[in-house]
């Protein structure tokens, strides 16, 4: 796909996202990556102001100031090879849950979804500081996605829509697990029976796979 229509469906994403300077959102280009600008409303953002940077950092030519928060962006994007695409929310369960610093079990098999037997709580650090991608990074390790203590979430996937689907997905499961503790004790499924649940996803909706 050509940049151009990347920034076309980076701008379609972040209108798919809360509305507001909350949140950013990038993909891999080239030898970079495309990132939302730092400040601009997810609702006015146009395709000029999405940022390229290099692998290294560095924003090349006159260009809006990146999303304060590149550096996890970079980070994820140097470490793990199997990211195309990345998106970061302060949606309103999953942020519930990451203030308290919970983080989401296996009480729904769809967790699998997210890579492991539950959904991480990334350690607090300030926004936009190295401090807090190094702390994301250890989060993520095995998984796709994570929440972000005192401040929202992160999920990613091979391109824009599967990191999008995985963002409301952990949003859902989010509410799901804040409306099971306030009605009860929630069960959580053993490590083994997550096992057969995570081997399951590697071939779930492959139409030419059984389940
Ligand atoms: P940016 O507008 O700089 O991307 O910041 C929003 C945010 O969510 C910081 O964590
Ligand atoms: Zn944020």
């Amino acid at each position: 796909m050509c940049a151009a229509d990347q920034r076309q469906i980076l701008v379609e994403t972040a209108r798919a996202l809360t509305r507001g300077r909350t949140g950013n959102l990038s993909v891999r280009s080239g030898a970079g990556f495309l990132i939302t600008p730092s400040g601009i409303p997810n609702e006015s953002l146009q395709p000029d102001q999405v940022v390229f940077m290099a692998l290294e950092g560095s924003c090349p030519g006159e260009q809006l100031k990146p999303s304060s928060e590149w550096r996890f962006h970079r980070d994820l994007y140097l470490q793990r090879y199997d990211i195309g695409a990345i998106i970061h929310t302060h949606s309103t369960y999953a942020t519930v849950l990451a203030c308290l610093r919970k983080p989401i079990p296996a009480f729904h098999y769809m967790v699998a979804d997210a890579g492991g037997e539950d959904i991480r709580c990334a350690e607090y650090a300030t926004f936009g500081t190295q401090a807090l991608s190094d702390n994301i990074i250890t989060a993520m390790q095995d998984r796709k996605a994570c929440l972000m203590a005192n401040h929202g979430m992160l999920a990613v996937g091979d391109d824009l829509a599967e990191a999008l689907e995985r963002a409301q997905l952990v949003e859902e499961l989010a509410k799901q697990y804040v409306l099971a503790l306030q009605t009860g004790d929630p069960v959580i499924l053993s490590s083994q029976e997550m096992a057969v649940n995570l081997e399951k996803f590697k071939r779930y909706g492959k139409q030419n796979e059984e389940n």
